[in-house]
């Protein structure tokens, strides 16, 4: 079809229709869009502030824990030596795990709390003077006489002096070994492990004799006893027992290690792993180095973030060049802290991160990059570190926000939907109306034809009367017959078109009163036989049997003239479709409370696209195209209207090409 006949009316007000919807419905999406971003603009914006408030306070509480950390440094570092043990001890129990207290004076470094420092960046061992064991050295290894020499060190390991017994039982053992006593070695070493922390050389007596030990016992291939010394050296190494240098402390837990188990290795028993001892311990190096090499004489705060390897550590340091303290704090510390911050503040409902200046991260309590931030440079703040806060939930922040998305979206679709709604309904209505012009005009042209072929064939008899043309009586009561009957189908045209008017304006009115209906159906067959008759129709009633529906008599409250025209019009119907099989069936039959009026005819059928339709006034269905056929699409419209206002109903049921059953149902009268 070319596409002008296609948007013929009604299809191009469809097409109008649609398109001011469309394009309303992209409009209100639009606009829908663009709100929706700028809420969610404004929210953004709600919650950055929020979060730089929070930023604020919790950079101000940071600044003041570290303040009061110190302060505390301070005072310790000013504490009196006596005092210090306890002052400092007491401190550094509130720390957690991986941080360390550290005081530092000329005398060296002290840490706490004891034993987490697994070696030191300084030792300061009292070395005896080596004259005390020259003449026994001479002995031993000029004259090689080590009766005499044992003798020597035996008598100097009874010394007051601490150091002097260590030195001598260190070279008393030794001269056993010279000798291949092993196990007086070992006993001597074993006196010489009781001597603790007393220095041999650089190192504590215990260290050197317990490690001497080892070797003893690895020459004596005392194995069980060599792995189970081997491992506790091995704790206590970890374990911080000793103050041992950096160099001390890597060459023992690597000859030890020869001899652990592999278990041990890994697990030298201390409460922090053996990589973040060595972390913490790399980290007091640092500190104790920078303090070192500081301008003397100069009170100083330091504070920065140092990485051992992958370990973070803030390292604060407050004293002068003489005398200071420090704490060297881990990543759980800080953690720790930045629990104490977050406990203090108000920061309800938003998580903090630290990093370090540069901004790689130490801590953080959300996930790696939030939609929202706040941010806190170390310049900004005067801080080590640099502080990040972000929605603790994000979700909940724009949960308004979702709420406002969905009522806007609601909104827009019941817009949207009450748009298409309408389009709906205007369209539909405009095709009815159209429909209902069409059917009107249709109507017109046929009642203008229903009326010229009774007026045309009496026109013409009169005209032929009139002029005493006809000349036989016979054929002249022929032709007044033919008038006669033609006008008195004009009369039941205009008849029914009067009723129909009054149909239409709700004025026709009913006349009830009780009538017999067998009486009424026969009644009508004989006035249409006369009629229908000549053109060799006929009417079969209720079978063909005589007497009509038998002895039973059925009575219904109706308006006579009113029931005659609606079964006329469905025998007419029934004739006028039935081209071929002239004959047509009428019967009434009882069903429970009603009695049924069937008129049957074998015609063309009614399609079943149609039979809901032909009840509909001015519908004409495919019938009309059987040649000669009139009519005005009203009959049946009367019919249904008619059954209705007498309580009644009916139906039609109809096979296209086999022929239409039309059953006229009303109440029966109750007596
Ligand atoms: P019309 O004046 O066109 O007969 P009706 O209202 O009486 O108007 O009937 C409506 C349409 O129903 C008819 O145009 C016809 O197509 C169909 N129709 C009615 N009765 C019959 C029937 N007995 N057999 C076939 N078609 C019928």
């Amino acid at each position: 079809m070319p596409i002008n006949a296609w948007l013929r009316a009604p299809r191009h007000l469809v097409v109008l229709f649609l398109g001011i919807t469309l394009v309303l419905i992209v409009a209100l999406g639009w606009l829908g869009g663009r709100l929706l971003q700028q809420d969610r603009a404004l929210e953004r914006q709600r919650v950055q502030d929020r979060l730089e408030l929070a930023a604020d306070r919790a950079a101000a509480a940071f600044t003041r824990r570290l303040a009061a950390i110190e302060d505390s440094l301070a005072r310790l570092s000013a504490t009196p030596q006596s005092e210090l043990p306890i002052a400092a001890g007491r401190y550094a129990d509130q720390l957690a795990s991986d941080a360390l207290l550290v005081v530092l004076t000329a005398d060296g470094l002290e840490s706490f709390p004891k034993g987490r420092l697994i070696y030191h960046p300084v030792t300061s061992p009292e070395v005896p003077p080596a004259s005390v064991f020259a003449r026994g050295e001479a002995l031993e290894f000029r004259e090689r006489d080590y009766e005499r020499a044992g003798r020597l060190f035996r008598s100097l390991a009874q010394s007051d002096d601490p150091a002097v017994r260590a030195g001598a039982l260190l070279r008393l053992a030794r001269i056993h070994r010279k000798a291949d006593r092993l196990d007086a070695a070992l006993a001597v070493y074993a006196d010489l492990a009781q001597l603790g922390d007393t220095p041999v050389g650089e190192l504590p007596a215990e260290l050197v004799a317990r490690f001497a030990r080892l070797t003893v016992l690895e020459e004596l291939s005392r194995v069980a006893e060599l792995q189970l010394e081997a491992d506790s050296l091995y704790a206590d190494l970890y374990a911080g027992r000793w103050q041992i240098t950096r160099a001390g402390f890597r060459f023992h837990t690597q000859e030890v290690g020869r001899y652990v188990g592999s278990d041990i290795v890994h697990d030298p028993g201390n409460s922090m792993s053996a990589h973040k001892a060595v972390a913490l311990a790399e980290g007091v190096d640092r500190l104790w180095r920078d303090w070192r090499s500081g301008q003397p004489d100069t009170r100083s705060v330091d504070r920065r973030i140092v990485w051992v390897g992958d370990d973070p550590f803030l390292i604060i340091r407050v004293g002068s060049s003489r005398s200071a303290a420090g704490i060297i704090a881990g990543a759980g510390q800080l953690d720790d802290w930045l629990t104490q911050v977050e406990l203090t503040q108000a920061t309800d409902g938003v998580a903090l991160a630290i990093a370090d200046v540069q901004g790689k991260p130490i801590i953080s309590r959300f996930s790696d990059q939030p939609e929202v931030q706040a941010r806190r440079a170390a310049a900004e703040t005067g801080l080590p570190l640099t502080l990040r806060v972000a929605s603790a939930s994000l979700d909940a922040d724009f949960i308004q926000l979702a709420e406002r998305r969905r009522v806007m979206l609601l909104g827009m679709s019941v817009v949207a939907l009450l748009v298409l709604v309408s389009l709906y309904a205007v369209t539909r209505g405009v095709t009815r109306e159209l429909e209902a012009a069409r059917l009107k005009s249709d109507f017109v042209a046929a009642v203008s034809h229903e009326f010229r072929t009774p007026l045309t064939s009496m026109r013409q008899l009169t005209e032929l009367l009139i002029a005493g043309r006809v000349a036989s009586a016979e054929r002249r009561a022929l032709y007044y017959n033919v008038i006669n009957r033609e006008s008195e189908r004009l009369h039941r045209l205009v008849e029914g078109l009067l009723d129909f008017g009054r149909m239409e304006a709700g004025a026709l009115e009913f006349h009830l009163e009780d009538i017999e209906v067998g009486a009424l159906v026969r009644e009508l067959v004989d006035e249409f036989q006369q009629e229908v008759g000549e053109r060799g129709y006929e009417i079969v009633l209720n079978g063909g049997g005589e007497g009509g529906g038998g002895a039973d008599t059925y009575t219904v409250r109706a308006d006579d003239e009113a029931l005659k025209r609606a079964l006329w019009n469905l025998l007419d119907n029934a004739v006028k479709y039935s081209p071929d099989c002239k004959t047509v069936w009428i019967d009434e039959t009882p069903e429970n409370g009603c009695i049924a009026i069937r008129v049957r005819d074998r015609g063309v059928g009614i399609a079943r696209a149609d039979q809901k339709a032909v009840f509909q006034k001015f519908f004409r269905g495919r019938g009309r195209q059987i040649d000669g056929v009139k009519g005005t699409g009203i009959g049946l419209a009367m019919v249904r209207h008619i059954v209705e206002a007498h309580g009644g109903e009916v139906q039609v049921e109809s096979e296209p090409g086999a022929g239409s059953t039309f059953t006229v149902r009303l109440p029966l009268a109750s007596d």
